[in-house]
């Protein structure tokens, strides 16, 4: 039998070698158009940064091995072919046109089963100066080989077009080394990944780190100077002066191949697979970055790049042109990235992705220590639970903050790919011991306040939305909770901030006006929520909360 893999990165590669596990006597072979094979493009941000020194170290096994072309014909028996592009695929002949790009000599490839493995490539702006010498994408090795060198040969004014996943890693990698200037067309950095109120959490850190945030800016050109290298970016906010650009504004799947073959492709434009990842043609099959998939809440097509589920697709795949009938069910959009000392998780719905598509939305955001907090070393974490409250099923989950988010997000993976209740996912058996947790996990914890919420028994304000009422003149009352050293140490500014500590709220509560809706605040929540219950059981009857407390106020 002969197996035809057409790209040489995440999923092609893993698909190979799962299809010589099952099938010692298959006849395999990967084509690939670049030099490298099999490397990890999700390191190349820290290999930028010097983090990982050598570029080996991003295609080696974990005992340093490279994985090249010798390794797979050596150790797993996969012929591969790089410096080759696959041109056209013969579906009634079942051959693949290849051509050797150093010789220019093209072959016709034969196949029984053929896998398209050919990824994305970043998105290239239509704007005038997009290729001058300086101006960079991050999609191959090559690229981020590039980009490390104009850095250590002294780029010191990096400008990031682009305040998405890849961008923002860059930023924090680079931002020791370089000045960085990030512009972002949407309003907020990472828009497509977090509610607004978070990305607002994620931007003070970027700009608490001196990089220079762009929002709601759109790049229109960019310049050079007289030796053809590129000098400045202009701007609907000006011109700023650069000594290299990267554009990070998002990647395209690679379907021309696919498409001339006249294979079906899907509404996000990326290849249309089944549940055992054949395309429209049984006998051709694709993954990675080059496939739509199925959202596992909302059951909706969805584009999600990631090396995490490129993987995935490839063991799947390796399974299926084996023989084997496994099937892949979907995404939940699951992305965790690191911005300087903050973490940033995602997974399943936001709340406005839920918004639009018609849930009946109720979310909470609840900060917390990642462990206890007399232990050495807790930090906060900040969740942000999205359900619907018809069903009580969670939506999604956002985590971010200096503390264990990691440990959060993946129980939320669990839970959301098993289609939990937020009941079902407060009573999840979670691990305690003060170094790890605290009694009740910051997950249980969040979970608690969303039943609370949705039960009607808290009534709280996403802090976003209180800014903005604030903002907008209303005259309500804020009232700190906290105690005096935590008011001293930081306060929300305003006059409409009243501070009572929360030992003597019962008995300065007279001083508060009956007449005016009072927010109670404290650091996290927690005081915040008992202050309110203290004020409905004096007979306040305008009381409420604001989510997440000082930590995460926008
Ligand atoms: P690709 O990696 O795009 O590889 C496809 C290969 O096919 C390419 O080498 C291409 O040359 C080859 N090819 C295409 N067409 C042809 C042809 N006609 N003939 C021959 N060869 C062809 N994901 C995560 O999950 N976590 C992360 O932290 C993360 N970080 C990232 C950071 C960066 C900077 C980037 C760029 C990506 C990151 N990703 C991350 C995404 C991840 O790298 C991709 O999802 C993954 O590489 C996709 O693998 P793939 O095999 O589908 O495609």
């Amino acid at each position: 039998k002969k197996i035809l893999i057409i790209g040489g990165v995440a999923a092609g590669p893993k698909a190979a070698a799962r299809a010589r596990r099952c099938d010692p006597d298959a006849e395999i072979t990967i084509v690939e158009e670049g030099s490298f094979l099999s490397y990890a493009g999700c390191g190349m941000p820290f290999y930028i940064g010097g983090t990982v020194e050598r570029h080996e170290e991003l295609m080696a096994t974990p005992v340093g091995v490279i994985r090249d072309a010798a390794f797979f014909r050596s150790v797993k028996d996969i012929k591969v072919l790089t410096g080759t592009r696959a041109e056209a695929i013969d579906r009634k002949n079942k051959t693949v046109r290849v051509t050797n790009l150093a010789t220019g000599e093209t072959s016709a490839l034969p196949y029984d089963k053929l896998v398209l493995a050919t990824g994305s490539r970043p998105v290239r702006l239509p704007i005038p100066g997009a290729d001058l010498a300086g101006v960079y994408t991050l999609g191959n090795l090559e690229e981020a080989q590039a980009i490390r060198r104009a850095v250590e040969q002294g780029a010191r004014r990096v400008v990031i077009i682009g305040g998405g996943l890849i961008g923002l890693e860059l930023a924090d990698t680079l931002g020791t080394k370089a000045e960085i200037a990030i512009f972002e067309m949407m309003d907020h950095v990472l828009s497509s990944l977090l509610d607004p109120e978070l990305s607002i959490l994620v931007e003070k850190v970027l700009r608490g780190k001196g990089v220079q945030l762009f929002l709601g800016n759109r790049v229109e050109r960019i310049e050079g100077n007289e030796q053809g290298a590129v000098a400045r970016v202009v701007t609907t906010a000006g011109s700023f002066p650069a000594d290299l650009v990267v554009i990070a504004a998002g990647v395209k799947p690679r379907v021309e191949l696919a498409k001339e073959a006249g294979l079906e492709l899907g509404e996000t434009g990326a290849i249309k697979v089944n549940a055992y990842l054949q395309t429209s043609d049984p006998d051709i099959y694709a993954g990675g970055d080059c496939v739509e998939n199925v959202h596992l809440i909302s059951g909706r097509p969805v584009y999600t790049p990631m090396g995490s589920v490129a993987n995935r697709h490839g063991r799947v795949i390796g399974d299926n042109v084996t023989g084997g009938r496994q099937s892949f069910p979907g995404v939940l959009g699951t992305a965790i990235l690191k911005v300087f000392e903050m973490i940033i998780g995602r997974t399943g719905l936001t709340e406005s992705e839920a918004r639009r598509l018609g849930y009946h939305v109720e979310s909470f955001i609840c900060s917390a220590p990642d462990r206890a907090h007399f232990y050495p070393g807790s930090k906060p974490i900040i969740i942000k639970l999205v359900a619907d409250s018809s069903t009580r099923k969670l939506l999604g989950a956002q985590i971010l903050g200096p503390g264990d988010v990691n440990k959060r997000l993946d129980v939320m993976v669990a839970a959301l790919s098993m289609g939990v209740t937020v009941d079902q996912l407060a009573a999840f058996d979670l691990a305690y011991a003060p170094p790890f947790s605290t009694a009740l996990d910051p997950i249980t914890h969040a979970a608690n306040c969303l039943r609370n919420k949705i039960d009607g028994r808290a009534r709280s304000i996403n802090p976003l939305e209180l800014k903005k009422r604030l903002s907008a003149g209303e005259e309500l009352i804020l009232l700190d909770v906290r105690t005096p050293a935590e008011f001293n140490e930081v306060r929300l500014p305003g006059s409409n901030v009243v501070f009572i500590p929360l030992g003597k709220l019962r008995e300065r509560a007279a001083e508060l006006p009956r007449d005016r809706e009072i927010v109670t605040f404290c650091k996290l929540s927690l005081r915040g929520w008992e202050a309110q219950t203290i004020l409905e059981s004096l007979g306040f009857t305008n009381v409420s909360f604001f989510e997440g407390g000082i930590v995460a106020w926008p």
